[in-house]
């Protein structure tokens, strides 16, 4: 079950803007160009940005919950060694928020926390380091997700963001 709720993290989106080992260089980056579209935060669900400008926190666009955040370093960085020590404490805090955010926003049961290093290890865009958090619940993977690789999500993005913000630590 676990297994499939990671698998879940690669949408058919985010593997077809990576096709190709494309990177930021092209402007293919899914994340980079999140990130430096210059779009309000509202349109790109970006919930959290650390102030020192090292990391972000945003929603996945394709999540497989409500409240499925992600949170990565500002910079194109792929490799989870090759962080300093200030994006390895921003990238960390914003974690520890976000966490902080689901527990006021959703009460769930339980939260997971990871990230996939690598395409081999299940990573979508393993070129931009990022963390997932989403808060789960007992009994959540139900038969609709784990057959039909089809769920229904109880809130559009715009509430979620909206949840999580005002739930983020001041
Ligand atoms: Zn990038």
């Amino acid at each position: 079950m676990l297994e499939r709720l990671w698998a879940g993290w690669r949408s058919p989106y985010i593997e077809g803007a990576t096709a190709g080992g494309a990177d930021v260089h092209d402007g293919a980056c899914v994340f980079c160009r999140i990130l430096s579209s210059g779009e309000p935060d509202e349109a790109t669900h970006i919930i959290w940005r650390d102030p020192s400008g090292r990391a972000v926190a945003l929603l996945n666009a394709y999540p497989y919950a409500s409240g499925h955040v992600m949170v990565m370093p500002v910079r194109h960085a792929g490799r989870l060694a090759g962080l300093d020590a200030e994006e390895s404490a921003a990238v960390w805090e914003g974690v520890r928020l976000a966490v902080a955010a689901l527990e006021g926003a959703y009460r769930p049961e339980g939260i997971n926390v990871g990230a996939n290093l690598g395409r081999a290890a299940g990573a979508g865009v393993p070129d931009h380091l990022h963390f997932h958090a989403l808060p789960r619940w007992a009994g959540d993977t139900n038969f609709t997700t784990a057959v039909a690789d089809l769920r229904v999500l109880p809130e559009a993005l715009g509430v979620s963001a909206a949840k999580l913000r005002a739930a983020w630590p001041a």
